[in-house]
């Protein structure tokens, strides 16, 4: 490890999401002897994939949120512009279709929070306040990690 230490400025352990991303912002703001010590074979952690007989399979990552768009980023979409990363990103209109056969309800919920409750109350009537509480409660647990730590 003293090899390490002596050679690089900062030793990051992990060569996943937030391993790299915080590689690259650390190199956005001059630093630039950084070492990412990955344990696997591949960089990615959780977000990997792997193919079975010619399909290639997502291992968890299927969408990723607060992305927005090129002129409105969100969050995540302004932190890849700012690091100078440019994806094309593949929109997602409907964000989730529930299918139970047995009762018949096949509803496509789509974002925006009285939207998505309307939906749902359209399935089952009468949750559409209970929902909405619901889509509040997750945006308050969202903004409480929303929090930067880099001034
Ligand atoms: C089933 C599932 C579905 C998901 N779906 C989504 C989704 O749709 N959208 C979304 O945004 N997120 C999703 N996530 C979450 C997302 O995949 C993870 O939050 C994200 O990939 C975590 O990244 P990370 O860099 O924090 O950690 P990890 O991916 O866990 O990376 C840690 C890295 O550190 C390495 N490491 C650990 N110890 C050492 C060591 N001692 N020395 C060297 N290397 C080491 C590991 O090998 C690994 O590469 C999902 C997660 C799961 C499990």
């Amino acid at each position: 490890m003293k090899f390490y230490k002596d050679h690089y400025e900062v030793i990051i352990i992990g060569g996943a999401l937030a391993g790299m991303a915080a590689a690259l912002q650390l190199q956005a703001k001059g630093i630039k002897d950084i070492l990412i010590l990955e344990k696997h074979n591949l960089p990615g952690g959780l977000a990997t994939d792997y193919v079975r007989n010619g399909f290639e399979m997502e291992a968890t990552l299927h969408e990723m949120m607060s992305i927005g768009t090129k002129e409105h980023p969100l969050k995540v979409g302004q932190f890849f512009k700012d690091m100078g990363v440019d994806i094309d990103w593949l929109p997602v209109p409907e964000c989730y279709r529930v299918v139970l056969p047995n009762s018949g309800i096949d509803v496509t919920l789509h974002d925006g929070y009285e939207r998505m409750a309307r939906e749902v109350d359209s399935a089952c009537p009468g949750t559409y306040d209970k929902v909405l509480e619901l889509m509040k409660l997750c945006r308050r647990v969202y903004d409480s990690m929303n929090i930067s730590w880099c001034p």
